[in-house]
């Protein structure tokens, strides 16, 4: 047996998170563009400032059904003129002791410079009884009171949603510049790995991280490619990392902790990579690698599925973000959730334990998942936080606030 256990490397420091991840994300480059037609900008970075080529609302116009007025002519009654629906304009002018009924959008007619708005008048047809006195300018929607012409409503690195998509197409920006979807290779490290399809011996396991994995890159606007399993040697690995390089970033899992059989890290030496850091003082996930691999970025996450993710949420979505050009929002927010029930760690390093953050009598509470493993694939099911437990503390009380980061919606 050649193999023997892996030496840890000299002044090999394991690095607080906030560390590792200020050495990621200094190491992350601005992906290139792409124009999309407008409906397939949701859910991408935008990559172009956008100004509003004309005046929204173009012009002034109501608010409010009602009747368009003089408001020095009211309270009183007014002799109505007109009837304008939104989308028509009014023919005639609105002079002392009439008014023109008015649809909520349609432009205020000339002469007008207030809207009754029909609830405070006798809605009458030929004649209306306005009953309040109104300020000049009473439900007017200025022109331009959404959108200038010539300004800049949406900067580059904002992440398209539904608001934005509506802003843009009220611009009617037709076409959009957004952010290339970065590829992001998977590779799966182990001998002891099988697929999908593969018959399970005894003592295999399958390769449930690739999926995990791939679904994480998708939610975060990535592109995942499954390269499937690497076998734990030296050359297949080195192989298997080289063809990942065709991607924008590459990931692994499994493989770079100190068992005899695990070959990253050697296998990245071997490319001649310039390894960044291999561990950082948490858990689950301390040994995690971040090399730079002719121009690329690889990211050798742990093997443990709750580890692969927890790395991946903490490391990896950041960098596709800041890839991607987002400008907030590229970390995990933090926030300050307050305990359902206890949680222990062994204190020995910060830990983040999976929880449910939901809102519970207007705060934030956080129910800890039943398992807390790292093997343990369904403590994440339904999770969408990780309360932090600093080194040295080894338990928190019910009813305790804990630094908790959100990696999903809170609902
Ligand atoms: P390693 O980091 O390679 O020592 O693996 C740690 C643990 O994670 C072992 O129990 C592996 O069997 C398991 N593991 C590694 N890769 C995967 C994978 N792709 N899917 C599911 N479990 C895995
Ligand atoms: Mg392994």
């Amino acid at each position: 047996m050649a193999e023997s256990f892996q030496k840890p490397r000299a002044g090999d420091r394991a690095l607080s998170v906030e560390e590792a991840q200020e050495l990621v994300l200094a190491e992350v480059g601005l992906l290139g563009v792409e124009e999309v037609a407008l409906a397939a900008a949701h859910g991408r970075v935008l990559r172009e400032d956008v100004a509003a080529p004309f005046d929204v609302p173009e012009r002034d116009n109501s608010a409010m059904d009602g009747y368009a007025v003089r408001a020095a002519d009211v309270p009183g009654a007014l002799r109505v003129i007109e009837d304008v629906p939104a989308g028509r304009l009014a023919t005639r002018r609105v002079e002392a002791g009439t008014a023109i009924r008015i649809m909520t959008g349609a432009l205020l007619p000339e002469g007008a410079d207030a809207i009754a708005q029909v609830e405070i008048t006798d809605g009458g047809s030929d004649v209306v009884t306005v009953h309040q006195p109104l300020a000049v300018g009473t439900s007017v929607r200025r022109r331009g009171e959404d959108m200038r012409a010539g300004s800049i409503v949406m900067r580059s690195g904002t992440p398209i949603g539904a608001a934005e998509l509506g802003v843009l197409a009220g611009v009617q920006k037709i076409h959009v510049v957004v952010a290339r979807r970065p590829t992001v290779a998977i590779l799966s490290t182990g001998d002891e790995l099988v697929d999908l399809h593969d018959e399970r011996t005894p003592g295999k396991v399958v390769n449930s991280n690739a999926y995990a994995l791939a679904a994480l890159v998708r939610e975060t606007g990535g592109e995942p490619r499954l390269l499937g399993i690497v076998p734990d040697e030296r050359e297949a690995t080195i192989h298997a990392i080289e063809s990942a390089l065709a991607c924008d970033f590459a990931i692994s899992s499994g493989g770079v902790s100190v068992g005899a059989f695990d070959f990253v890290k050697d296998a990245l030496d071997a490319l001649g990579a310039d390894t960044k850091f291999w561990r950082v003082a948490m858990k689950p996930g301390k040994p995690v690698v971040l090399s730079r691999v002719r121009e690329r970025l690889y990211f050798g996450l742990p093997g443990n599925p709750v580890s692969s993710m927890v790395s991946f949420l903490l490391f990896v979505a950041p960098s596709l973000r800041k890839a991607m050009g987002r400008v907030d929002g590229v970390l995990p927010p933090t926030v300050l959730t307050r305990l359902t029930m206890p949680l222990k760690s062994s204190g020995d390093r910060r830990t983040y334990l999976r929880v449910r953050v939901s809102a519970s009598e207007g705060e934030l509470a956080a129910t800890p998942m039943r398992a807390q493993g790292s093997g343990v694939s369904t403590s994440m099911i339904g999770a969408n936080g990780l309360a932090i437990l600093e080194a040295g503390v080894t338990s928190a009380a019910a009813g305790d606030r804990v630094p908790t980061v959100l990696f999903s919606t809170v609902c």
